[in-house]
């Protein structure tokens, strides 16, 4: 099978790297990937990315909000809105007023805590949804339409024309009542490029100031993204580019770094990854990955990473997975002989950024694949202290019980195999 897409040698790119002569390599340091990519210089791309200005818009409490079966009380959202001000979230999408009166006065509620973050509220592109958000004190709305042929005549059952028409009467009225505007493509994943990049132009001659290009249904790859957003900033290069994706099939995160990568300034997240279906880019998975993949920092201090994440789950009746990427209760859990040991002489050795960054401490754990370097070290922290032959033959039963119970051992089971082991002894 070739592995050549459009020009990008994938299989030239995806060979491991050499290890640094020295054998060391800092946590944290990915080994560059240089490449290519359609006669764009990738790492030009990375470095680009560092001297530009990365704007998180949160959508916890819009997108996030819209997942089958969420509901946030007002306490709740407020509580999320001040959270992610606090941590410098410089946006947070907070609703969609034309929804009714109760998510009206809560729209206004969020408008009187006077967030440093700016408030944007999710609209129709359709006038009097407008004048619902206008009415609620914001002063930035998204204004969505329908973009792909295939949303505008099985969706819409409208046309092209109609599309055009409908952005130029919001934008307008938008505008004319001096509104921040993102121009939404809903759908535009599946949208025909030259036709994004006319409604892109008919936006920023109108005044638009940004435009959210959505994979809606969660159906890119980063490669597509990055040059899908490539050509529209080449096309319509006066215009700022937020990315929308969704994880329909995994690639939310990584569509979402690979569109900023292309010349995004913006880009939609939502905390835990919640929202729609398969949900959103996780915020804290798009944040440690500016700063640790990237090397770029968005700004938000991601030390209260765990503690938001736990209370939007708590929120969202949505408990965050153990193995959830960056804030799940165990992605710091150490087991493996090999792994503990490494980490037990130096954690960058099997962990790629400090666990209190994000509020997570690191685990090990004695069960079934633990080594006697972690099971001496364990003890030795509970007071007891074990010589190599000691620790071997205790091993055997470690390993022995945590596979008959299918789990590692507690603290309290360790010291009492010890102490039994001992009196046989
Ligand atoms: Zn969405």
């Amino acid at each position: 099978m070739s592995c050549l897409i459009q020009g990008y040698d994938l299989q030239k790119n995806f060979r491991p790297a050499t290890p640094p002569a020295d054998g060391q390599s800092s946590p944290g340091t990915p080994n560059k990937v240089s490449g290519l990519f359609r006669g764009i210089d990738t790492e030009a791309s990375m470095e680009s990315m560092k001297d530009r200005k990365i704007i998180i818009d949160d959508t916890t409490l819009r997108d996030g909000e819209q997942t089958a079966g969420v509901v946030f009380s007002l306490d709740e959202k407020k509580r999320i809105a001040r959270m992610l001000d606090q941590i410098g979230v410089q946006e947070l999408e907070c609703g969609i007023p034309a929804m009714g009166a109760e998510e009206r006065a809560s729209v206004r509620a969020l408008v009187d805590m006077g967030l440093a973050a700016r408030l944007i509220t999710w609209n129709r592109a359709v006038v009097a949804d407008i004048q619902a958000s206008i009415d609620t004190g914001v002063t930035a709305v998204d204004i969505s339409l329908s973009v792909s042929d295939l949303h505008i005549a099985h969706k819409l059952h409208k046309s092209r024309d109609w599309v055009r028409e409908q952005l130029k009467v919001a934008l307008g009225f938008a505008k004319e009542r001096g509104l921040y505007v993102s121009v939404g493509g809903e759908d535009s994943s599946r949208a025909d490029l030259d036709f994004l990049a006319e409604l892109m132009t008919i936006a920023s001659g109108m005044g638009a100031d940004r435009f959210r290009y959505c994979d809606t249904l969660g159906i890119l790859d980063p490669f597509t993204m990055y040059e899908n957003i490539r050509t529209l900033r080449e096309r319509v290069p006066d215009l700022d580019i937020e990315v929308h994706t969704h994880n329909d099939l995994g690639m939310a995160t990584a569509n979402a770094i690979a569109g900023l990568r292309a010349g995004a300034t913006f880009v939609n997240t939502t905390v835990n990854g919640l929202g729609e279906r398969a949900g959103n880019a996780a915020l804290e998975e798009v944040v440690m990955a500016l700063k640790h993949a990237c090397g770029v920092d968005p700004g938000v201090d991601t030390h209260r990473f765990v503690e938001l994440s736990r209370f939007v789950g708590q929120a969202s009746c949505r408990p965050v997975p153990e193995w959830k990427a960056v804030v799940g209760e165990k992605v710091f859990s150490h087991e493996s002989g090999l792994h503990a040991d490494g980490v037990l002489k130096n954690p960058g050795n099997y962990e790629g950024f400090d666990p209190a960054e994000v509020g997570l401490a690191r685990h090990l754990v004695l069960g079934k694949h633990s080594g006697s370097h972690g099971l001496i070290h364990r003890l030795g922290q509970l007071g007891i202290e074990l010589d190599r032959l000691e620790a071997n033959d205790l091993l055997e039963r470690v390993r022995s019980i945590s596979q008959r119970n299918k789990r590692p051992l507690t603290d309290q089971e360790l010291l009492t195999l010890c102490r039994s082991q001992r009196k046989v002894a």
